[in-house]
């Protein structure tokens, strides 16, 4: 299980990188992206996804659909 940001919504602002536990958030030419392999969803860590929690963007990060 893993978040994903929609490119589309992303305003490349970095709020989120230094907050993600697990170093799985990096910025690429369009926006910023979560790598699925590595994000947890925060277990362990948060009650909710920091990086939902941290952009300012309602939307912009939701759940990876597999
Ligand atoms: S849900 Fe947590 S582990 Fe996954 S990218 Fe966001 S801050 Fe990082
Ligand atoms: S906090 Fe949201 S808008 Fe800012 S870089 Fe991260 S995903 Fe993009």
């Amino acid at each position: 299980m893993a978040m994903k940001i929609d490119p589309d919504e992303c305003i490349s602002c970095g709020a989120c990188e230094p907050e993600c536990p697990t170093n799985s958030i990096k910025p690429t030419l369009l926006a910023y992206a979560i790598d699925a392999a590595t994000c947890t969803e925060c277990a362990g860590e948060y009650k909710k996804p920091q990086c939902v929690t941290l952009c300012p963007i309602d939307d912009c990060i939701t759940l990876l659909s597999t």
